[in-house]
This record gives C-alpha cells, sequence and structure tokens, in this order.
C-alpha cells in the first residue's frame, strides 16, 4: 500500500436484508487487514478461500498471509480458471467435491476472492454445500465490489442462458479493497464503472453530478474517490434491493440499460468482444434516447449522460461492432425472446431525466427498433 492510501481510512457499510445483516468494508489495504477482519466477523471458524487462476496470482498470496497471521485455521485454496466459463454445472461440481475434500462442517466458512465470476460461483456453491454454509466476498473487481456484493443473488450459467441457476444467499461480510483494483485491467475497470453510473442515473442526481466532475480520476485508480463511489454505489442498490428482495418490481429500476445491453451482448455473443458493461454503457445511452423520443425526457440530460461516458472511454454507441452487419431488427428479435410483447408494445425502463428512471410498460417496439437503428 503506498503511503497516500494509508491516511485513506476505509469505511463500513451496513447492509440489512433478510434476517440477515452485514457489513460492507470498502477502501485500501483490505485484503492485508482480511485477517482480523474475518477473524472478527467469524471467530474460531475454518475456512476455505476459493479464487480464479489469475486473481490466484495477484492476490491470494497476501489474503492467505493475512489469514494466517490472525490465527485462522485455513484450508489449501480451491482454484478455479479464470473466465465466465467457470460458472457452469461441471465447475460447481469439482469446487463442492474440492470443498467435501477438505472435511468441511457446517461451521466452514467459504471466502470468494475474486470477481462476479468467483463471487457468484463460490457464494452458490456455499448456499448447497452441506445444505448451506457462510460465505464471505472479496470482491476485485469493480463490478463485482458495486454491484454482486449487494443483493445476495449467487448462482451459474445453463446452456439455456445466463444466470437461470442459483439461490438468494447473503455473504456474513465483504471486502471491497480498493488496492486489488491496481491490477485490473483498464477495459474491466471501465466496465465496472458503467454500473455506477447506472446508479447515478436510476435515483442519484446528484451523484451523477459527482462522477462528471470526478470519474476520469476514478477510473484511473484515485482511492478516495472510488472509496466514496463504491459506498454510495453499494447503498444505492441496497436500498433498492432492500424495498424490493426478491423482485417484485422496483429491482427492475436496476435494469436501467439492460434490455439493450442484453440485446448487444446475443448479438456479439457472450465473450470480450462486448464486457457487460460496455453493453450496459450503450444501452443507457439508448434508454435515454429512446426517452428523449418519446417526449419524457429533455435532449440535455441524454447529451450529458453521452458525453460523461465517452469522457472516462466507455462506447456509447454499438456502430464499432458487427463490421456494419448489425440490424436493428435482428437485435430487437433477442428482446423479444426475453420481453413479453403485447400489442407490439414492451416493458423498459425510461428516464424523465438524469436520476428519475422508471418503469414504462407502455414503449412501442417500433421506437425501440428506431432508437437501436440509430446507433448502429
Ligand atoms: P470476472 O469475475 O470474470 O472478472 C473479470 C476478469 O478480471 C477475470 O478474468 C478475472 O480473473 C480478472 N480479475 C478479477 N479481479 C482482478 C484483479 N483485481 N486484477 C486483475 N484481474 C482481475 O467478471 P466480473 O466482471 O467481476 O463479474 C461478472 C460476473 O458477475 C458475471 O458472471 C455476472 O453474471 C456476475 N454478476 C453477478 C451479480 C450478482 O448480483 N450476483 C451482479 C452483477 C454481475
Ligand atoms: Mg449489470
Amino acid at each position: 500500500m503506498t503511503a497516500a492510501a494509508r491516511t485513506i481510512v476505509p469505511v463500513a457499510l451496513p447492509v440489512a436484508l433478510d434476517e440477515r445483516s452485514y457489513d460492507i468494508h470498502i477502501g485500501p489495504g483490505l485484503i492485508g487487514d482480511a485477517g482480523a477482519l474475518i477473524t472478527a466477523a467469524v471467530p474460531g471458524r475454518p475456512l476455505v478461500v476459493l479464487t480464479d487462476s489469475s486473481v490466484a496470482e495477484l492476490h491470494l498470496s497476501s489474503l492467505l498471509d493475512s489469514l494466517r497471521a490472525a490465527g485462522a485455521r485455513v484450508a489449501e485454496p480451491i482454484v478455479v480458471p479464470a473466465g465466465e466459463a467457470s460458472k457452469d454445472m461441471e465447475r460447481l461440481g469439482t469446487v463442492l467435491d474440492a470443498l467435501l475434500a477438505r472435511g468441511i462442517e457446517r461451521r466452514t466458512v467459504l471466502v470468494a476472492l475474486g470477481g462476479g465470476v468467483v463471487g457468484d460461483l463460490g457464494g452458490f456453491a456455499a448456499a448447497i454445500a452441506l445444505r448451506g454454509i457462510d460465505f464471505i466476498q472479496v470482491p476485485t473487481t469493480l463490478l463485482s465490489q458495486v454491484d454482486s456484493s449487494v443483493g445476495g443473488k449467487t448462482g451459474i450459467n445453463s446452456r439455456h442462458g445466463k444466470n437461470l441457476i442459483g439461490a438468494f444467499h447473503q455473504p456474513r461480510l465483504v471486502l471491497a479493497d480498493t488496492d486489488s483494483l491496481k491490477t485490473l485491467p483498464r477495459r474491466e475497470m471501465l466496465a465496472g464503472y458503467a454500473e455506477v453510473v447506472k446508479y447515478g442515473l436510476i435515483d442519484r442526481p446528484d451523484f451523477f453530478t459527482w462522477l462528471e466532475m470526478h470519474g476520469p480520476a476514478l477510473v484511473a485508480g484515485d482511492d478516495a474517490l472510488l472509496t466514496e463511489a463504491i459506498r454510495v454505489s453499494c447503498a444505492a442498490k441496497a436500498d433498492i434491493v432492500g424495498k424490493d428482495e426478491k423482485e417484485a418490481g422496483l429491482r427492475e429500476l436496476l435494469n436501467l440499460g439492460h434490455t439493450f445491453g442484453h440485446a448487444l451482448e446475443a448479438e456479439a455473443g457472450y465473450g470480450t468482444a462486448l464486457l457487460h458493461g460496455e453493453s450496459v454503457a450503450i444501452g443507457m445511452v439508448m434508454a435515454f434516447d429512446l426517452s428523449v423520443r418519446m417526449g419524457l425526457c429533455p435532449a440535455g440530460d441524454l447529451d450529458r449522460v453521452k458525453a460523461h461516458l465517452s469522457a472516462v472511454g466507455l462506447p456509447v454507441s454499438a456502430a464499432h461492432l458487427g463490421g456494419g452487419t448489425w440490424t436493428a431488427e435482428k437485435l430487437v428479435s433477442h428482446m423479444a425472446r426475453d420481453k413479453k410483447v403485447k400489442d407490439g408494445r414492451v416493458t423498459f425502463i425510461l428516464a424523465r431525466g438524469i436520476g428519475k428512471s422508471f418503469r414504462c410498460a407502455d414503449v412501442h417496439l417500433a421506437d425501440v427498433t428506431s432508437v437501436m437503428a440509430g446507433h448502429l
């Protein structure tokens, strides 16, 4: 840790959900302090760390050193290959087998060190191993720090689609170490940042204004700015999820930009051509564009959204994708598959302005098509 980072004190955000509440610690140096924090949260409990091959190279030894220095009993770590492909049934099977081979008990706590893949896979393995053991998340991507650390969703993919198999399982503790982001590729950092911007656009206009001011320094790795942005993002998500834990309606606001985004991802083929956060950035621009065209949102707000995403280096149009072969009709057909179309109308998250998102059940598919065509 740098001397400058030392002066930034990590913050703790309590998340009260279900009958169970937990703390998200946010700031620099938390992996180094993990031993003290984890043994305080789950005293005397045996631990198993799950991570992926890339994160293992970068951050596993500091975590293990810290846990052992605090006197924790730590089993041999379980390492899965890095990447989305690890979120499948076969890998889940090997993780469960590895846990049982380590002689886990109901008291054992699984510590998931890595991005959303390790968090989702590890959380789900913890939810079902021995009918449920506790788990702790140490998210190491900006996306997992601002998104998957809150809400309790865990799971894996199926050949029928993403995240179709899983469980709600809340972590006992989350340690979001901003230092771990120093090794994160810039493109992954920006992809996570798109979800940060999303919280501002949903219902925190002042946060969006703050991001317009600080976004470029934040994505360059400024610890104080990252700590604040992660804190506000987790609080924003916790607020929405807390009012709607099992997805009755309000939680849909978190899908701002995601319906358009999923169509782009489906066409690009889930992989590295288009990261999830990049598709969300383009999708949020499309959602604001649609809102402007429907006369709901001032055009100036669409301009601000575009200008800010571009300023940090996120894509705001899909024109660079698909080599000119993509058509709006094809993209809309991906949406029709997971959206109920009623009399040519679909439900979308739209905005009356920055920080004024709402669910609109009355969107004409023809308008959606023409907005998409404008960004290809
Ligand atoms: P990821 O876990 O695949 O991480 C992205 C890449 O970065 C991987 O190659 C990983 O090895 C690498 N990496 C991770 N931390 C690093 C670090 N500190 N330094 C260098 N490299 C590092 O992907 P992600 O973007 O973190 O998460 C995406 C997954 O999260 C998806 O599967 C998505 O479905 C899931 N997700 C879940 C929730 C939820 O609520 N449970 C919410 C959002 C996303
Ligand atoms: Mg998302």
